[in-house]
């Protein structure tokens, strides 16, 4: 089905926006949390609900795995088998493919951090290069599963019956994504077998006529300007419901900023687009500047879970907590939050009980980052609407001059 998408005011590229989902509607710009596995890592569904949490995306792949979706769909589906009522995403399970193929033989993430100065989320990503566990052909993919060792086949079809068992309201097709260490040639061949396996996907979804439920085209292309056009140009004479930017976005931010700025456009105006595993602050600027209405990332929960927490402040907007300089400091995590956590605790038991090793401190380090996310993606909605997104973005330092129309 065709989600109703309402744009409510544009800056440039930005926009603000509902996307009405039968569960419910997405304000956007809109972080989008991440519960790969039916489960946002040390929150309950109240947690979320009471935080301001508008739409969580779990994963084809996890499920598929574990605990596989003959058991959600026999539980009613996974909004029923999760106890969330609200908006919910599944992913393909293509980067999965990716990161356990490609990226490990590559040694890489999302981004590739070939230079040393690059990001600590580069730096993250960087693994040891190892054996690829994933074949790729055209008809799909074969996988080992990290759980048992066993293999696995996905195909356009299948991937689409998981998701149609799942019931998640927007769910997105297989892909094959490709490392930014992947020439022109492999990545263009990939892209044209992305775009084969979407044509199988609508087919599959089609047929098995599925109410309630929306597929999302994916855009692929690597950091090449000329297949990312031709990707976007391509998905976007499907009948998809929205659209999704996916793959590899390149060695640097930069390069992520012009993989944007060649898809978008090429997109049509009237429907969403999300940007998959994204969700830095600044990056959240940059992505919604350029037209991005929603996005994923496991930073603020994964963060949270290593007491790396958000405060507004230079230079990166985030302290970590476990620092002896907050042993005393009975100050909240953040003084603008109006969080839980901040309303109740200060950073120096925040300190103490990451130090103890304390279960709650993932709780309550979780609920103050969801929190900020869901803050600032309400301040940059606001800051569209009143035509300050400019000045919002000049606020965070992050400024940069205007592009778009
Ligand atoms: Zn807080």
């Amino acid at each position: 089905m065709i989600l109703p998408f309402e744009i409510k005011a544009t800056s440039g590229y930005a926009r603000a926006a509902t996307l009405i989902t039968p569960h419910g509607p997405i304000n956007t710009p809109a972080f989008v949390v991440v519960g790969t596995l039916a489960s946002v890592k040390a929150m309950t569904p109240e947690h979320l609900r009471a935080l301001g949490a508008q739409v969580i995306i779990a994963n084809t792949y996890h499920l598929h795995l574990q605990p596989g979706e003959d058991v959600i769909a026999e539980a009613g589906g996974l909004h029923k088998f999760m106890a969330w009522g609200g908006p919910l995403m599944t992913d393909s399970g293509g980067f999965q493919v990716f990161s356990h193929g490609a990226g490990k033989e590559h040694g890489v993430g999302k981004i590739a951090s070939i230079f040393p100065e690059e990001t600590d989320r580069g730096r993250h990503l960087v693994k040891k290069p190892g054996k690829s566990l994933v074949k790729v052909n055209d008809d799909g993919v074969d996988f080992i599963s990290y759980l048992d060792g066993s293999w696995h086949r996905f195909t356009p079809e299948e991937v689409i019956k998981i998701q149609v068992k799942l019931g998640a309201d927007i769910i997105l097709p297989l892909d094959e994504c490709t490392s930014p260490l992947h020439d022109l040639d492999y990545t263009r061949s990939a892209m044209e077998r992305t775009h084969r396996w979407a044509l199988r996907a609508i087919e599959a979804f089609e047929r098995l006529n599925s109410t309630g439920q929306s597929l999302f085209g994916i855009v692929q292309g690597g950091a090449y300007e000329t297949l990312r056009q031709q990707s976007a140009h391509f998905i976007s004479t499907l009948p998809f419901a929205g659209f999704a930017i996916g793959g590899s976005l390149g060695k640097s931010k930069q390069d992520m900023y012009n993989v944007l700025e060649w898809t978008i456009p090429n997109l049509p105006q009237d429907k969403p687009r999300h940007l998959l595993g994204i969700g830095e602050i600044e990056d959240i600027f940059e992505a919604v500047k350029r037209g991005v209405d929603t996005f994923d990332c496991v930073t603020p929960t994964r963060m949270a879970r290593t007491g790396t927490l958000f405060s507004y402040g230079p230079p990166r907007h985030r302290l970590h907590i476990l620092n002896s300089r907050f042993r005393n400091d009975y100050s909240p995590i953040d003084p603008n939050c109006d969080c839980y956590t901040c309303r109740k605790f200060s950073r120096a038991y925040l300190r103490h009980l990451f130090s103890a090793k304390e279960p709650t401190a993932i709780v309550l380090a979780t609920i103050h980052n969801l929190s900020f996310m869901e803050r600032l993606t309400a301040e940059i909605r606001r800051s569209i609407t009143d035509c300050k997104f400019e000045e919002l973005m000049q606020k965070w330092a992050f400024g940069s001059p205007p592009i778009g129309p």
